[in-house]
């Protein structure tokens, strides 16, 4: 049984996937873009970001979900905001001015509870002893492409 928790209001999405006995993918992530993967952000900085991603991943011992096509549409999420933004603001949240949060820079990746704590609600960083955490610090651009084709 999955328990759902909420988020703070100024999250855009209310699920917490932290409480399962079964490693089952989380495709309701997916099924509420809670990221907007509609707008294609340049090849480039889903490149950069695909590269932090995965330097970042073993600098914090945590790793890739299980499905990867959520630690896709979070790659792609943070490089449209570094398109759009400068900045690779978090994409899993509710922003009233996204230019003065990026400014800021709380809640640009690596966001301030990822870095104190290691909490990643985008689930893109899974610490080992998370339900969903998979196996792998790597991913491709040829899988990051594939899995977010029909989004
Ligand atoms: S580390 Fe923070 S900013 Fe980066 S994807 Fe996770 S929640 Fe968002």
């Amino acid at each position: 049984m999955t328990a759902i928790r909420a988020l703070p209001a100024t999250t855009s999405y209310a699920v917490g996937f932290g409480v399962s006995s079964v490693r089952t993918p989380p495709t309701n992530l997916r099924s509420r873009r809670v990221v907007n993967a509609q707008a294609e952000p340049s090849d480039k900085s889903v490149e950069i970001m695909r590269k932090f991603s995965e330097q970042y991943a073993r600098r914090s011992d945590t790793y890739f979900c299980v499905d990867k096509s959520v630690t896709s549409v979070v790659i792609k999420g943070l490089a449209d905001h570094k398109d759009s933004l400068g900045a690779p603001l978090c994409p899993c949240r509710h922003y009233d001015d996204k230019a003065a949060e990026a400014t800021q820079g709380f809640w640009n990746c690596p966001c301030v509870p990822m870095r104190e704590r290691k909490e990643c609600h985008c689930m893109l960083f899974l610490t080992p002893d998370n339900d969903f955490a998979g196996n792998e610090q790597a991913i491709s651009m040829e899988e990051i492409k594939e899995l977010t084709a029909n989004m």
